[in-house]
């Protein structure tokens, strides 16, 4: 490892906060000191008892007036991320075979656990190279699509569709909470809530349809074995009253019930996808405008407003830059360690604000420069 230079960025050049991880993302600071002031009143109470099972429901009713799901669709809530939502999916809604559209690490990951599945059929698996998307298409012989909204692992936004009659999945990881979509093409969206929905790690949510929720229903009256704990039946009876099969991280679910509140706030979904699309333009436009930087994507339209990956020349160590940014407090600019690019990413959710990409640039130039 060769040492970082040292090399200062002036004050007057740094962001506020200096936090543009992909995820875990930035948390507003508001909404911790908020949590931290509920003192006695919240944290280490009873995830059984109504002060907490009214911010789940918050949460619920907040997702669902977000995105405006249609009657019939219900937001279910466990615990393990959307890592163990795949795990839930293989075993409890997947009938045989799935087919899966794969842009990444994340994509790739979920077909990877359907594939290893003993009592499904072998996956279709529709891929594209790094930095693209395949389109969708009508696969034959499978009862579930899978798809990704946004890959995180390249800063792709992917497009999904509903082709057949294959119940569609949508990994919502880095969008949910930031890029608007049509409501109608999906049966399963689901994320975890350390993303771009700016709380922290260890649930996963999704939001099921009526035909969705009907599958699991079938499923679990088969005999298939399936661990409780990756029941989506056992999720869905829970969720109906508001709670989690097992103990939840009551600050996660805290957190994510102010961000809702905050986005549900200033606009909703439309207000937070103008959002993001804004400071990811200033990123992009920036990087077409410098000599030594280029958007990974090359297709504009599959450009992430959420997730930026830049493209630095070879003369320009994105390592280096990012060690230096780091030592400046400017953290988490790396790119997805198993993409092995010169690449710097920079997540652009709605908590990132616009004056802090600016500052961002400003002080990527300066240490450009200086290296
Ligand atoms: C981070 C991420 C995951 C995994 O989330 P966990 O909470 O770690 O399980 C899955 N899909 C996408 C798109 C992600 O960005």
């Amino acid at each position: 490892m060769t040492e970082t230079p040292t090399i200062t960025i002036p004050a007057d050049l740094l962001p506020q906060d200096g936090r543009f991880g992909s995820g875990p993302s930035r948390i507003n600071p508001s909404f911790v000191r908020d949590l931290s002031n509920t003192g006695t009143a919240f944290l280490g109470t009873s995830h059984r008892q109504s002060n907490v099972k009214k911010v789940v429901a918050s949460i619920q009713s907040g997702l669902m007036h977000m995105y405006g799901l249609p009657d019939g669709f219900e937001v279910v809530l466990g615990l393990g991320g959307a890592t163990a939502f795949w795990d839930a999916t293989v075993l409890g809604l997947i009938e045989n075979r799935s087919a899966h559209f794969v842009c990444g690490e994340f994509s790739r990951k979920f077909a990877t656990a359907a594939a290893a599945a003993p009592h499904l059929d072998e996956p279709v698996i529709v891929d594209a190279d790094p930095g693209d998307a395949p389109a969708p298409v009508a696969v034959g012989g499978v009862d579930l699509a899978a798809f990704i909204h946004n890959e995180t692992s390249t800063g792709v936004v992917a497009p999904f569709a509903r082709l057949g009659d294959a119940l569609v999945a949508v990994d919502g990881t880095s969008a949910a909470g930031a890029i608007a979509f049509d409501v109608e093409e999906v049966d399963a969206y689901y994320f975890s809530p350390q993303k771009a929905l700016g709380s922290d790690g260890g649930l996963w949510i999704a939001f099921l349809s009526p035909a969705a929720i009907e599958r699991i229903e079938l499923i679990s009256t088969t005999s298939r074995w399936i661990p409780e704990f990756l029941s989506l039946k056992t999720a869905l009876d829970n969720s109906r009253s508001a709670q989690t099969y097992n103990t939840p991280a009551l600050a996660t679910l805290y957190l994510l019930d102010r961000q809702i509140e905050f986005v549900n706030h200033r606009g909703g979904i439309k207000w937070a996808d103008a959002a993001v699309r804004a400071t990811s333009d200033h990123l992009y436009s920036w990087a077409n405008m410098r000599s030594f930087a280029e958007p990974f994507v090359t297709d504009e339209a599959l450009r992430s407003p959420t997730v930026v990956t830049i493209d630095l020349d070879e003369s320009v160590s994105a390592r280096s830059v990012s060690a230096v940014l780091r030592a400046n407090g400017i953290v988490d600019t790396e790119s997805y360690r198993k993409l092995g690019r010169n690449q710097l990413r920079i997540a652009t959710f709605p908590n990132v604000v616009i004056s802090d990409v600016k500052s961002l640039t400003a002080s990527i130039d300066f240490v450009v420069e200086a290296l």
